[in-house]
């Protein structure tokens, strides 16, 4: 029988490109969302690997079982790094993509493109139901542009053009952010534990 994987996630899009990036395994994907009584994580420390250890031990304890989190934030330079681990609430607590992306677009107002360079950072956690957790790191450079373009992808995806590639990731076939990704980087990290849980 597969050994199941938790995805620690609440979000049905990094579930289904974490499907898409990894090789084809002997392991069963489910997301943390589709266990009953399965809250999502507070998501409240001070790094991005704080957050993606979290998520994944709170998975594994949940649930008992080997557990996988993604922790991810967009760092621009021109904001002195940020919004970075703070992506997720940059415009309030429950703020939408939509309102996030205004956001940005309107803190950078006026910034001239050579000034606009970002990055996507990505951690990865690998969390055991013993309480063992190795984690893994991959980024994707980049710079915000002036508007909003494509209509793949999800959060900040639409306001990032990729280092040399043909447009924003919004604009890049699936397959192909998945092929390029910060968080294909991070997961390709962890791939020997993964290959191991799966033996
Ligand atoms: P978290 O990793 O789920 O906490 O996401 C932090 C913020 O970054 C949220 O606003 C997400 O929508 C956004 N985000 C996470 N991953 C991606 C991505 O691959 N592309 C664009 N935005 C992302």
């Amino acid at each position: 029988m597969k050994k199941i994987l938790v995805v620690a996630t609440f979000n049905p899009h990094k579930l289904r490109e974490i499907r898409a990036i990894l090789p084809p395994l002997p392991l069963t994907l489910k997301a943390l969302s589709d266990f009953p009584g399965a809250v999502p994580a507070e998501e409240d420390g001070a790094t991005l690997e704080a957050n993606a250890v979290e998520k994944a031990l709170a998975a594994a304890r949940f649930t008992g079982l080997w557990a996988l989190a993604d922790d991810t934030g967009l760092e621009v330079d021109a904001l002195g790094g940020g919004p970075g681990v703070r992506s997720a609430r940059y415009a309030g607590e429950k703020a939408s993509a939509a309102e996030n992306n205004a956001r940005l677009l309107s803190a950078l107002g006026g910034v001239p493109r050579e000034k606009r360079l970002a990055r996507f950072a990505c951690v990865v956690a690998l969390a055991s139901p013993s309480g063992g957790v190795k984690v893994s790191r991959g980024a994707l450079e980049g710079r915000i542009t002036d508007g909003s373009r494509g209509a793949n992808g999800f959060g900040y995806d639409p306001l990032f053009e990729v280092d040399g590639g043909p447009g924003t990731l919004a604009e890049f076939p699936e397959e192909e952010k998945n092929s390029v990704s910060h968080r294909a980087l991070a997961l390709k990290g962890l791939l020997p534990e993964l290959l191991r849980l799966a033996a």
